[in-house]
């Protein structure tokens, strides 16, 4: 079974943005495939971040992704950072990784043009993302457009390790990209992309409460400035949000009706709220239930690295065969479950 491999910052609480662009895929994909899905918390240092909250934040997107449906009995689901292998191998790529080509990426050029200092991770955030995805041999991955470009630097890393050190061999496969349909879900705003950062977005686990008081407020077709003035439903996001969340009845009806005339914005953001409160009832249950057992996150995300951890001792291992290092006799001590002692600590 083709491997996948994909991974979400650690933003906290999932956002309808993250859900339709990225998780509701994974829960399909993991019907066909073997896949490890990652709470990327390594990336997330890569910019200024509160670390007071990293770890909350976490756990929450873990229990998200969960809620959505990811499933721990067909998925791997673990924390990157639970896993060192992937800091490690990111430190072995460094020595093929182009620094011209990281200097050319789109992110880092955008990012890096607005902070002071620029950290070393952030330009070295794709081959830590190359370290991801190889560390796992993973064939396919799951990309949205802005991600593009890192796969194909994770290709070329892969090229280039395989030339100087693979034996000939393809030691790592080029992971070649599933491209999804491109879901670009903008913000309350009207905007830009929902983003948390930004305070656009409608949590997934809101009541449906607190989704109509976010929802009363945002953006519509300025041209409806009274009840009676005619819209135009493509340039409004309310509309474009009712195609994700009403039936397709009820969409054509918004969009007559919008262009008609024929009901208030208030009307049509009324009728959004239930649908979409509807459609995230299950979550919302589902986070509940997680909730209600204490420590069962904590016991699946350990499952998850314990299972990655497997996967990615081996390919260190390897990696460091091939890259020419003395292997350490009694690596396997460091996992848990080897079954083996603990090494002894040398006196210092
Ligand atoms: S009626 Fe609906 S689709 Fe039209 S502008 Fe208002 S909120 Fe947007």
């Amino acid at each position: 079974m083709p491997r996948i491999f994909s991974g979400i910052q650690p933003s906290g609480e999932l956002h309808i943005g993250n859900w339709l662009g990225a998780v509701q895929n994974w829960v399909t994909l993991q019907q066909s495939y073997d896949c490890l899905f990652c709470v990327v918390d390594l990336h997330a240092i890569t910019a200024k971040y509160e670390h007071a909250s990293l770890a909350r934040r976490t756990r929450e997107m873990a229990l998200g992704l969960l809620a959505c449906g990811v499933d721990p009995d067909r998925s791997t689901l673990f924390v990157q950072s639970h896993v060192a292998e992937h800091s490690e191998l990111q430190w072995l790529l460094n020595a093929v990784a182009p620094i011209g080509e990281l200097e050319r990426m789109t992110q880092f050029k955008d990012k890096a043009q607005r902070v002071e200092s620029v950290p070393v991770g952030l330009l070295n955030y794709p081959v830590l993302m190359a370290a991801d995805i190889l560390l796992y041999h993973a064939d396919l991955v799951p990309v949205g457009e802005d991600q593009v470009q890192h796969l194909e630097l994770t290709r070329e890393v892969a090229r280039r390790w395989n030339a100087e050190f693979g034996g000939g061999q393809d030691y790592f496969p080029e992971p070649q990209p599933i491209l999804t349909e491109a879901k670009r879900i903008v913000g309350l705003d009207g905007g830009t992309k929902m983003s948390k950062s930004l305070g656009n977005t409608i949590g997934l686990l809101e009541s449906p409460e607190e989704i109509w008081q976010k929802l009363r407020p945002a953006k519509t077709d300025p041209a409806r400035v009274t009840r009676k003035d005619p819209g135009n439903p493509e340039v409004c996001n309310i509309y474009h949000l009712h195609k994700y969340f009403s039936p397709p009845e009820t969409v054509a009806q918004v969009a007559d009706n919008c262009r008609g005339a024929k009901w208030g914005c208030l009307d049509c953001k009324r009728v959004l709220a239930e649908n979409m409160s509807l459609a995230l009832a299950p979550i919302r249950e589902r986070a509940r239930e997680l909730e209600a057992q204490p420590g069962r996150v904590e016991e699946i995300l350990a499952a998850g690295a314990a299972t990655a951890g497997r996967i990615a001792a081996e390919t260190i291992r390897e990696v460091r065969e091939r890259m020419g290092f003395l292997q350490a006799e009694r690596q396997a001590d460091r996992r848990p479950d080897s079954g083996m002692a603990p090494p002894a600590r040398l006196p210092v």
